[in-house]
């Protein structure tokens, strides 16, 4: 596993077992030798659960998520009582980063003990959020309301209110607070308001543009003390609850971290001490807390943050905790919507590849080693004869006859400079949106055989037919993934396929997710940690991804009408339907992406 720096961004949760399978360790500490969870092991018992499961696949471990959350909550709690901080850190998760019901059921129910909240973006976020929060459970944990707001997203999050939860709804532009004013008074429910502040502490790279004098989101400090003296007037200033800030995800370093946090602690301190905003609570920092992509720790990589989760929240405490104290008002709650660092760690995406070519080299011509070899006896015939030929010309075949040879030596020498194109069933459209989007990277590595030597040079070609559609960019800059040949007589001992996992690659990637020749998302198979079974894990739940006939539809074809009754009708003409329309009705049903042969479960069936 070194040749993939697994211990540089997988610690403490990836590792690589005696028999050379990735393994999860869901508790991110040392567990004994052999209670890791075999991501191989993984792969057959979901096949064995699920008869028809089909790649790619995401393989999501609650254990690591819960990990996650406790890890995160543990810095704030150490970073609060080693400086003394007097006030707690309340956390919640940006539903944006990825929506999918178990997740954001997961995170609020381990997050119970800490009042974990969440953030929306948008009307459907907020609908998720208002569903997933209870009055019972979560009637402190804050649901906070970002994002541009018409009249029914603010009715939306009144009615949050209604039922009893702890919405905030957090002010992006100016108008949106005299939306909130008439739609309040119309529902007579009172709002919680926070404000969005525009830093002028920016970060460098991808994310930079979020913040800035320039950036898209937010007030600027006067216009947020505009604000605070408008709300006086109308005498509802204790509405005003929470300053907000993001300056984008990814913050490189700790000091960037401590700039903002100083800079939005000196806006809050203002609006207590000049503006009377006395009932002001909470700092809500934002996202950004970065985790390491590529394992290098470094500020320099832009996937990849110098820091932890201890110095972030160290950073974020000291700061505000300074910055209070000198201006002394009572410190607030903090809040932070960290997102990237809570789920990139817990799922994994699993490519099945299909076949692996060598890429034809730029010096290549057509010619087989047979023909080089004839090539060369021609010219080197020629150089010999004894013929009235110019010297020139008999030199000329010589040397023809053995840059040839060379040719011939290297070709047959082979693979040391060959590049590979391994075929995966996927498509980075649908899969890996981020890599052709941003130029993004995720750790790869084979699933398996990571005790034998990986010696081709490979990159990796998807099913689309797009150009974009490869992925020839890793970790360390490297432009090939180093993988095994492919398994000719595929052993069912080792599975028989051979697997890549994507790891890191909880955030995001499914939402932003497209849908480029209509292929669609992945089975999703929940694995969770056991005591009760041999292997150490157990499939929770193994489910298919979007049949063909759900990602038809949403280009709006009626597909029974419009696809199934027009073939139909011409099948019936030359009465072939009876075949057809089986055929059809199959393609329908399942998921778009190919279905390989299992080599190993019918080499079983042959044995048997
Ligand atoms: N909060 C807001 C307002 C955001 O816009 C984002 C991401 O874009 C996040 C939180 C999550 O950021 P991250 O995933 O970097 O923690």
């Amino acid at each position: 596993g070194g040749l993939y720096n697994i211990q540089g961004w997988g610690a403490p949760y990836f590792t690589v077992n005696t028999e050379g399978n990735l393994c999860v360790k869901a508790d991110g500490h040392e567990t004994k030798a052999g209670q890791e969870m075999d991501v191989l092991h993984v792969i057959q018992a979901a096949k064995q659960k699920r008869k028809d499961i089909q790649f790619p696949m995401i393989l999501r471990f609650p254990n690591v998520l819960k990990h996650r959350l406790d890890a995160l909550h543990a810095a704030f709690h150490t970073a609060i009582s080693r400086t003394g901080y007097t006030n707690t850190y309340q956390g919640v998760f940006p539903v944006k980063v990825n929506q999918n019901r178990a997740i954001v059921h997961d995170l609020v129910c381990f997050g119970h003990a800490y009042s974990y909240g969440l953030e929306a973006g948008s009307k459907p976020e907020l609908l998720i959020a208002m569903s997933c929060l209870t009055k019972e459970a979560n009637s402190r944990a804050f649901l906070v309301c970002n994002g541009y707001k018409d009249a029914e997203y603010v009715r939306l999050a009144l009615s949050a209110r209604a039922i009893g939860l702890n919405a905030i709804m957090v002010l992006d532009m100016e108008e949106e607070l005299d939306i909130i004013i008439h739609q309040s008074s119309k529902l007579g429910v009172e709002p919680v308001i926070g404000v969005r502040a525009k830093l002028l502490t920016k970060i460098p790279g991808h994310y930079g543009s979020t913040a800035g004098k320039h950036g898209k989101f937010g007030l600027p400090a006067d216009r947020i003390y505009e604000v605070a003296k408008k709300l006086k007037g109308l005498n509802k200033l204790h509405w005003l609850k929470l300053l907000h800030f993001h300056v984008g995800s990814m913050i490189p370093t700790t000091e960037l971290v401590a700039k903002a946090a100083t800079e939005a602690a000196d806006i809050y301190c203002t609006l207590v001490n000049k503006y009377d905003a006395a009932e002001m609570t909470t700092l809500d920092c934002g996202g950004g807390l970065g985790i390491d992509y590529d394992g290098t720790r470094s500020a320099d990589s832009d996937i990849s943050v110098a820091y932890g989760l201890e110095e972030y929240a160290s950073s974020i405490v000291q700061a505000v905790r300074t910055t209070c104290d000198k201006a002394m008002v009572s410190h607030p709650v903090l809040c932070t919507e960290s997102g990237q660092a809570m789920v990139s760690h817990h799922s994994m995406i699993i490519l099945e590849s299909l076949s692996a070519i060598p890429e034809p080299k730029d010096d290549d011509d057509e010619d087989t080693p047979e023909q080089l070899r004839t090539k060369i006896q021609h010219h080197y015939s020629a150089s010999n004869l004894p013929t009235s030929a110019a010297v020139m010309d008999l030199q000329k075949h010589g040397i023809e006859a053995y840059k040839l040879a060379k040719k011939l030596s290297k070709r047959i020498a082979g693979d040391a400079n060959t590049i590979y194109n391994y075929h995966m069933n996927l498509s980075v459209f649908s899969l890996l949106p981020d890599m052709w989007g941003i130029k993004w990277r995720f750790p790869m590595m084979p699933v398996s055989r990571l005790n034998e030597e990986p010696t081709r040079m490979s990159t990796l070609i998807d099913l689309t037919c797009d150009s974009d559609g490869k992925i020839d960019k890793f970790i360390g800059n490297a432009e090939t993934l180093p993988l095994h040949p492919l398994p000719l007589d595929p052993d069912p001992e080792r599975g028989g396929c051979y697997y890549l996992a994507v790891l890191l690659s909880g955030a995001y990637q499914e939402a932003l997710s497209n849908k480029h020749n209509l292929f669609g998302g992945p089975s999703i198979v929940r694995v969770e940690k056991s005591t009760a079974t041999a292997t150490g894990f157990q499939i929770a739940t193994a489910d298919l991804g979007p049949t063909t006939e759900e990602l038809i539809s949403t280009m709006r074809y009626n597909v029974r009408q419009d696809i199934v009754g027009v073939i139909q009708r011409r099948a019936i003409e030359i009465g072939v339907w009876g075949m057809v329309g089986e055929v059809v009705h199959t393609g329908l049903t399942t998921m778009p992406y190919l279905i390989v042969e299992d080599h190993a479960a019918s080499s079983w069936k042959h044995q048997g």
